[in-house]
């Protein structure tokens, strides 16, 4: 999963994910924790979550 630069660390990803997953020290952070559930970027107001960043590499 990646975090792209629209987020602004509201915390909304973080409350939904059951695996602990996600740190928001300002902007969230996803850790070694994640399934790839996708849970997380359909609770983003602001899509800052997706699959994959723009060169095809999730940040695990
Ligand atoms: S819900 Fe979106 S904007 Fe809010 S902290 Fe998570 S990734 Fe960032
Ligand atoms: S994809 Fe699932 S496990 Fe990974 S950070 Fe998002 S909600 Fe948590």
């Amino acid at each position: 999963m990646y975090v792209n630069d629209n987020c602004v660390g509201c915390g909304q990803c973080f409350a939904f994910c059951n695996q602990g997953a996600i740190e928001v020290f300002g902007k969230a952070r996803i850790n070694n924790l994640c399934t790839n559930c996708g849970i997380c970027l359909t609770y983003c107001p602001l899509r800052a979550i997706e699959y994959v960043n723009k060169n095809g590499k999730g940040e695990i």
